[in-house]
């Protein structure tokens, strides 16, 4: 067998995708025309390999039963970072236990339904916590494919197992949508459940004690600690109980909102009125970018872009304003958006508490929901208290330094409300934000507009804390058997590098005596 690379035009990759086993596909916008670079699996006489032909995809997984394993191993989490270890247990048969704080995800679904109709937050239960962590509703962008972690093209295989596209195992850019995820997270858990393993839902461990002591409790049993990077309190009982931790460089700024088809006008050079317009979109779905600048010595970067997706409230505290972005599978809504961030260091921040990142980012989110309540959300009536709806600046009003009089159409359900982002930001996010914001329109003339908003704040795009650990055993430094993996722990960000990590910590337990 062996593969050969075409690179043809929307309509030539379309048919050709229909026909044969594409191993690799990706869109070049780098040109006024757009292309598809197209890498195509061929037989041993040269031959395209039909798309349906009888050769395995992969190798399928084999669950072991571990309804009476000997090992079992606690895990804390039930996110990427943790389902994707617990199947690895299951694979070596060892007997994962899960405590999830949040929902089961249909249940969560309702949670989120509330939040979004401006009926409260549940902290237990929201955009961040419940079943499949952060990663369930979200735009599902599977993006690092970096070999140095692990076996990335393996997490891949057990999203398509589970049920995602077959997009995901050849797609440069995979996404699969937060209207497929819910259903793909289900499945793993049925699986687990099926094989012997438990998962107890809205059971916050809020003492390593409760899970290696009495009590169900696995006496003695590794833990596999994939809490994500929103436990605030869980970070904070962790330094409380000795665990070591570490503060690190972290990114905040705001999330930009553009209407889709000004960007894709921007990044595939079509007219966005035209006819050309929707066809090339039904070819190759609404365009997406990525940023990025330096200013006085940071970075400024795009982040979590989600082509025609929604921005969401991310946050999971009372009193706080935090917003994400995520997309369903077909990304059609007509809003484009993308947290934009600057890169923090730990010694912009005064201190040497490890968690004071922490404090910083909870600091900004507080004002933010100050903002946020300051008057009655123009959107989305009726509003019951106004409670998750956010701040928000016109694009072009935010870097002049301007008040918008009112706001643009936004995808946010809870609504925005005018605020002056350019003031109260603090300065050294503020400043680099507006030069960042000039420097992409030098880039992409027309980015900087007043057709597009920004709302506050983006303030968790990547964990402010280290869990330190041993490079060799994934062990914590400062307490055996524990293992902090995925992103909570600091050693990834995102849903494909968190689930790697997952199973390389489970690896390392399975390779134990
Ligand atoms: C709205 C949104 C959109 C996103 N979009 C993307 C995207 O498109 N692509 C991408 O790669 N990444 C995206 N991300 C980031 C991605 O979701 C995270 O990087 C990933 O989920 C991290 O995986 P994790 O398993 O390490 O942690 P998490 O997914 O955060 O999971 C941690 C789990 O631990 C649980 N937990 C925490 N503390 C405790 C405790 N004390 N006891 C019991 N349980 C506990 C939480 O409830 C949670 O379910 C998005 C995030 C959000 C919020």
């Amino acid at each position: 067998m062996g593969t050969t690379q075409y690179i043809l035009s929307p309509r030539e990759a379309y048919i050709a995708e229909q026909q044969w086993r594409v191993v690799k596909r990706s869109v070049d916008a780098r040109q006024r025309e757009l292309r598809v670079h197209l890498t195509i699996l061929t037989d041993d006489k040269g031959n395209p390999v039909p798309k349906d032909a009888p050769i395995p995809l992969y190798e399928p997984p084999v669950f072991q039963n571990v309804h009476n394993a000997k090992r079992s191993v606690v895990i804390i989490g039930a996110g990427p970072a943790g389902l994707f270890a617990a199947l690895t247990l299951l694979e070596h048969g060892i007997k994962p236990v899960i405590y999830e704080r949040g929902k089961e995800v249909s249940e969560r679904k309702k949670d989120i339904a509330l939040l979004n109709r401006n009926e409260g937050l549940n902290p237990e239960s929201n955009y961040c916590f419940g079943e499949g962590g952060a990663g369930t509703f979200s735009d599902g962008k599977l993006f690092s494919r970096s070999k140095k972690r692990g076996n990335m093209q393996r997490v891949m295989e057990l999203f398509h197992y589970f049920g995602a596209p077959d997009t995901v195992l050849y797609e440069a850019h995979a996404h699969i949508g937060s209207d497929k995820l819910p259903g793909i997270i289900k499945k793993m858990r049925e699986t687990i459940l099926e094989k012997g393993g438990e998962i107890h839902f809205e059971t916050c461990v809020t003492s390593l004690k409760e899970v290696t002591g009495d009590g169900l409790r696995v006496t003695g049993a590794p833990i596999i600690l994939a809490i994500g990077h929103s436990a605030h309190d869980t970070y904070r009982m962790l330094a409380k109980e000795g665990v070591k931790l570490e503060t690190k460089g972290f990114a905040m700024g705001v999330r930009a909102e553009h209407p889709q088809r000004l960007i894709n006008h921007l990044m595939y050079h079509v007219d966005m009125t035209s006819r050309r317009h929707d066809e090339l979109i039904d070819l190759v779905g609404n365009a997406s970018y990525s940023l990025v600048t330096q200013v006085d010595g940071r970075g400024v970067y795009s982040f979590c872009m989600c082509p025609g997706g929604h921005i969401v409230p991310a946050g999971s505290e009372a009193g706080s304003c935090v917003v994400n972005g995520m997309s369903a599978s077909h990304r059609n809504s007509p809003y484009a958006n993308s947290g934009m961030v600057v890169q923090i260091n730990p010694e912009d921040i005064e201190g040497d508490d490890p968690l004071r990142g922490l404090a910083f980012q909870e600091e900004l989110e507080r004002e933010a929901f100050k903002q946020g309540q300051a008057q009655p959300a123009p959107l989305n009536p009726p509003m019951k208290g106004g409670r998750s709806s956010a701040p928000a600046q016109r694009l072009r009003d935010f870097v002049e330094g301007k008040p918008s009089k009112d706001l643009p159409a936004c995808s946010y359900l809870p609504g925005i409300v005018p605020s002056r982002l350019d003031e109260w930001l603090p300065a050294h996010i503020g400043k680099r934000l507006q030069q960042g914001f000039r420097d992409f329109d030098k880039k992409y003339p027309g980015f900087l507009t007043n057709d597009a908003v920004i709302v506050g704040v983006e303030s968790r795009s990547s964990s402010a804390v280290r869990i330190p650990r041993d490079p060799e055993t994934l062990q914590s430094v400062s307490t055996p058997l524990l293992y902090p993996c995925g992103e909570g722990a600091g050693y990834a960000g995102g849903i494909t590098s968190s689930a790697l990590d997952g199973i390389n910590a489970a690896l390392k337990i399975a390779e134990l005596a």
